[in-house]
């Protein structure tokens, strides 16, 4: 399976637990996202399984969002696959957002959900935005009055029992279609340390015990699932696992990609990325899937950390075992990151962002060489495209 992360236009918010390296950023070019999602089904019409494409961070905020939603629907040999997740920013930013509503509609996405992070306050504090929650719940309002399937995230932290009661009142108001308590993974992505201090326990998530039913959630289950998943079970998990080495080397069968707005090809998922593939726009559909084809599962754990650079499996337990032992994570491979974290352990993110540093300082200089007739146009080229291979940062044109 493929999934391709397509980052059209920076999200609104910056949420300090974001695992995809969110927040405020460029966007595509209309013509240029055209092109790349013509180019990427090209790619996919050689690849042997099946390939998604997301539309990311948030499709809502780019100016032609509607025409790019019916191109991404489109396209035949990859799915656009329509997750519905919205901070509501966008939508309720936009005058003609019954237009772009009805861009999805008529591609047949009825469902949206939007994220509730606690009341107001700790909402804004979480995502790091003020008057985030009053634009999230105009948009759970709106899309509802255009008779859109309303599902609601909970995205768990310390303040939910005290904030239970609003939350409550929300959601007995808004009626959703389903509502989904998440706890919030760990990965060596972006600044998501940060959210270590609003994490909740295992106490705090029993303190919700009455309010799970009222939230639609199997109570019981969601408490037996929380239990595993605190920081001394995952260390007691590990101890009589295979191994630290054994779980990071084990083959997996998801490729995850992502396409930025200045239309370069990565390999990992977006916030971790380890390689570039180069340029969608001139890339050779069938070379790219070719090398697609070869390219590990990437997933989780090699995803992130080379297994060569891991510690001992009885030094991360150690590390484990001096975090506090009662928060929760969304699962077991987040407590492992964070332990790894803790330790200091380089990821692959880390040294593809110093060979991508390097890589531009050489391109610099052979700009620099170019421009001072120091080197032909021919020699130019053929140094850049074997810098280009050389370090990872591109197919072979
Ligand atoms: S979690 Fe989603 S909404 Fe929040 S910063 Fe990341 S991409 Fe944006």
């Amino acid at each position: 399976m493929i999934n391709i992360d397509f980052l059209l236009a920076g999200c609104n918010t910056r949420c300090m637990h974001c695992y995809v390296g969110g927040g405020p950023g460029k966007q595509m070019d209309t013509e240029d996202a055209l092109r790349c999602l013509e180019k990427l089904d090209a790619v996919a019409a050689f690849l042997p399984g099946a390939a998604d494409l997301t539309l990311d961070h948030e499709p809502i905020n780019h100016p032609d969002a509607g025409r790019i939603i019916r191109a991404a629907a489109g396209t035949r040999h990859v799915r656009n696959y329509h997750h519905g997740m919205t901070t509501g920013i966008a939508v309720m930013g936009r005058s003609d957002r019954d237009d772009v509503l009805r861009a999805y509609r008529e591609c047949g996405y009825s469902h949206f959900g939007i994220t509730v992070h606690g009341n107001a306050a700790h909402h804004d504090e979480i995502v790091r935005r003020k008057g985030a929650y009053e634009k999230t719940v105009a948009a759970a309002r709106y899309l509802k009055e255009q008779c859109m399937a309303l599902e609601v995230s909970l995205m768990l932290n310390r303040f939910f029992p005290a904030d239970a009661e609003s939350i409550t009142e929300l959601l007995e108001e808004l009626q959703p279609d389903s509502v989904f308590c998440a706890i919030p993974v760990f990965t060596p992505v972006g600044s998501m340390e940060e959210f270590e201090s609003c994490r909740a326990n295992l106490q705090e998530l029993e303190a919700m015990k009455d309010y799970l039913p009222r939230w639609k959630q199997d109570g019981e289950a969601f408490l037996r699932n929380a239990r595993e998943l605190t920081v001394s079970a995952a260390a007691e998990k590990l101890k009589k696992g295979p191994g630290l080495r054994a779980l990071f080397e084990a083959p997996q069968d998801e490729v995850y990609l992502t396409v930025h707005p200045d239309c370069l090809l990565y390999v990992g998922n977006s916030g971790a990325e380890t390689r570039c593939l180069g340029d969608l726009r001139t890339l050779d559909p069938e070379k790219t899937a070719e090398e697609i084809r070869k390219l590990p599962g990437n997933r989780d754990y090699g995803a992130f950390y080379d297994p060569t650079d891991l510690p001992d499996t009885y030094d991360l337990v150690q590390a484990l075992e001096c975090l506090p032992q009662e928060l929760v994570y969304g699962d077991f491979e987040s407590t492992l990151y964070r332990g790894l974290a803790e330790l200091g352990v380089p990821t692959r993110m880390d040294a593809f962002r110093k060979k991508r540093d390097l890589y531009m300082q050489q391109k610099e200089l052979l700009d620099t060489f170019l421009a001072h007739g120091a080197i032909t146009r021919a020699q130019y080229d053929k140094s850049f495209g074997d810098l280009t291979v050389k370090m990872g940062m591109g197919l072979e044109n």
